[in-house]
């Protein structure tokens, strides 16, 4: 579970990892964590497997987190989450490492 601190006059979103009960990490609590699998916010839509393939090594990412960042006064982007996929090919210097940002939305 990752928890925010916004200092919007700052526009500096702090977050660090605490543990979590399971029921606050599932879809309907619009979670922000890392590990495990993604909580999507609707089942339709999602990406697709090639869309979620490495680049460079063509195997498919892994989750890695979630933020949720919902975007305020537009109905369209009411709940959203940014989902962050990387490819985990440990030849790969951390450099070099491949990342997918999925950005999940969904209306009210
Ligand atoms: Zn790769």
């Amino acid at each position: 579970f990752l928890h925010q601190s916004w200092r919007p006059e700052r526009s500096v979103v702090l977050g660090f990892l605490e543990e979590a009960e399971p029921w606050r990490l599932r879809s309907p609590q619009f979670p922000s964590k890392v590990g495990g699998k993604p909580a999507w916010l609707s089942q339709r839509g999602l990406p697709s497997l090639p869309e979620l393939e490495c680049e460079t090594c063509r195997l498919p990412m892994v989750f890695l987190l979630q933020v949720y960042a919902p975007v305020s006064g537009q109905d369209r982007t009411f709940h959203r989450t940014l989902f962050l996929f990387c490819c985990k090919t440990p030849e790969k210097g951390l450099r070099e490492r491949g990342f997918i940002l999925w950005i999940g939305q969904t209306s009210v």
